[in-house]
C-alpha cells in the first residue's frame, strides 16, 4: 500500500513553523510496510491544494493530510479534500452538540463559524480529537483515502497513533509488534555508530533509535501476521543489541530506570533510603513514584545545607571544612550514615553542582558526586554533567538509579 504526506500550512512554506509532523509520521510509518514516496507541503490555498490533492491521489492508495481543520476561512483542507473525492459536507448533529459542549463546558462562546468543524461527507469516518476542537476524518472514494488530521502536534500526534495507523494497518492487512530497549550511559551518536550496520539493513524488523535526557530508547517493530511471528523476528534483533552495546541496555521492555530498580528491590526483598542534596527529593519521589515502593523505600532526606548533613545524618564537619560538601567524602558519608540511620540495605546519596551559579575551579558547575551505600561497602562515582540546572539535577538522579540498578541487578 502507499500512502503520500501533504502537509497543510503556509506558516510552514515561511519557515515559521517546522514541520516535525512529517518527521513524525514518516518514522511512525515506517515499520508499518506502508511505502511513503512523496511528502508535499503547500499552503493556505485551494487551487494549490486542489492540484496537491489530485496529484497525491493519482499515484498513492491513501492520502495523509496534516493541517487546515480550523474553523477560519484559510482552514480549507476538509471542503477542498471533499470537492477533489466528489463528496459534499453535511452538518454531523452529535458532532456539533460535542463542540457546543467543549465550549461551553470552558466558559466560552462558540462562534458560528466553528459549525464547519463538524462538518463531514455523510460517509466519513470520525477520528476523535480528545486534545482540540477539530476532529479528523477518513473519507474513501473509489478505492482511495484520504485521512484528514489536525495540525497541532499535541493532538495529530495521538491521533495518528490510536486511531490512524491502526486503521492502515488493518487496510494493508498486517500488525506490527514493537518492544522497546532502554539504554542509559551511552549517547544516541555512540549507540547509533556501534549499531550502524544492523539500524542500516535491517528492513523486518526496523530500529527506530529516540533519545531523552541522559537517556536513549530504541524501538524494534516488525511487521507481522500475530505477536508470536512478532517476537520470533524480535528476539533475535534485541540479543544482537544486548551483545553489541552491553550493559547499557538496562530494559528489553520499555520500563524506566526508576521501574527496573523498584522491581529489582521489591523481588529482592532488600530496602532502601536516599538522602539528597542537589537531587532535592527527586531520587525519592522517582520511587515514591510507583505503587508498592513502601515495601522497600524507608525514607528520603533532603539535606540541602551543611547543618543538616552534619545533625541527620553524621557527615563530619572536618569533610565540610576540607574538601566541601561536593566531594567523594561528603557523598560517602551521606550515603553511610543514611544506610545507618535507616537501617537499610542500600542507600543512595547526591551532592553536587547543579549552577548557575557556583563551583569551583576543579569542580565546576555540573561536578556531582552519587554513592551507593551497601553491606559490601561504598561506591562513590563523580559526574561531569552538562546543561541547565534542571538537566543536571534530572541528570544526577538517573546516574544515582544506574548505580543502584548495576548493583542490584547483578546480585
Ligand atoms: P486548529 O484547529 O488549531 O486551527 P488546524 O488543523 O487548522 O488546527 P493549522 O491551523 O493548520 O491546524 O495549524 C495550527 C498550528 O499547528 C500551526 O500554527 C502550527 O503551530 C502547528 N502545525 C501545523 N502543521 C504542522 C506541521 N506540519 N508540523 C508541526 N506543526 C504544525
Amino acid at each position: 500500500m502507499i500512502a503520500e504526506l501533504i502537509c497543510v500550512g503556509t506558516e510552514l512554506l515561511m519557515g515559521q513553523v517546522l514541520n516535525t509532523n512529517a518527521h513524525f509520521i514518516a518514522k511512525e510509518l515506517a515499520p508499518s510496510g506502508v511505502d511513503m514516496y512523496h511528502q508535499i507541503v503547500v499552503g493556505d490555498n485551494p487551487k494549490r491544494l486542489t492540484e496537491a490533492v489530485e496529484t497525491a491521489l493519482s499515484r498513492a492508495d491513501v492520502v495523509l493530510l496534516s493541517g487546515g481543520l480550523g474553523p477560519t476561512d484559510d482552514d480549507l483542507t476538509k471542503e477542498t479534500v471533499a470537492k477533489a473525492l466528489g463528496k459534499e459536507l453535511v452538518l454531523f448533529d452529535d458532532e456539533w452538540e460535542k463542540l457546543k459542549y467543549w465550549f461551553s463546558s470552558r466558559g466560552r462562546a462558540i462562534a458560528p463559524n466553528n459549525k464547519k468543524q463538524a462538518m463531514f461527507p455523510a460517509d466519513a469516518i470520525i477520528l476523535e480529537n480528545p486534545n482540540g476542537t477539530a476532529p479528523g476524518c477518513i473519507m474513501e472514494a473509489d478505492g482511495k483515502a484520504a485521512v484528514l488530521m489536525p495540525g497541532p502536534p499535541r493532538e495529530l500526534m495521538p491521533m495518528f497513533k490510536n486511531l490512524v495507523l491502526p486503521w492502515l494497518l488493518e487496510k494493508a492487512g498486517h500488525r506490527l509488534y514493537s518492544r522497546e530497549i532502554r539504554i542509559f550511559g551511552m549517547g544516541e551518536s555512540d549507540v547509533t555508530y556501534r549499531l550502524d550496520e544492523l539500524i542500516k539493513h535491517q528492513t523486518n524488523p526496523t530500529i527506530a533509535p529516540y533519545a531523552k535526557t541522559g537517556e536513549v530508547t530504541l524501538r524494534v517493530t516488525a511487521r507481522c501476521r500475530d505477536d508470536a511471528e512478532g517476537e520470533a523476528l524480535v528476539l533475535p534483533v534485541i540479543e544482537t543489541i544486548r551483545a553489541t552495546l552491553g550493559d547499557v541496555v538496562y530494559d528489553t521492555n520499555g520500563r524506566e530506570l526508576a521501574e527496573v530498580c523498584h522491581h529489582a528491590l521489591i523481588e529482592s526483598g532488600r530496602t532502601l533510603a536516599v538522602s539528597e542534596s542537589c537531587t532535592g527529593g527527586r531520587l525519592a519521589d522517582a520511587f515514591i513514584n510507583y505503587p508498592g515502593s513502601s515495601a522497600y523505600f524507608i525514607e528520603g532526606d533532603v539535606t540541602y545545607s551543611n547543618d543538616a548533613k552534619m545533625r541527620r545524618l553524621g557527615v563530619r564537619k572536618e569533610t565540610l571544612d576540607t574538601v566541601g560538601a561536593v566531594s567523594e567524602e561528603c557523598a560517602r558519608e551521606m550515603a553511610e550514615g543514611t544506610r545507618k540511620a535507616a537501617n537499610t540495605d542500600y542507600a543512595l546519596s547526591t551532592t553536587g553542582y547543579a549552577g548557575p551559579d557556583g563551583g569551583e575551579p576543579d569542580k565546576p558547575v555540573g561536578t556531582v558526586f552519587i554513592a551507593l551505600a551497601s553491606e559490601d561497602g561504598t561506591i562513590v562515582k563523580r559526574l561531569n554533567l552538562f546543561g541547565d540546572r534542571d538537566r543536571i539535577r534530572h541528570a544526577a538522579m538517573l546516574n544515582a538509579l544506574d548505580l543502584l540498578r548495576r548493583n542490584i541487578c547483578t546480585k
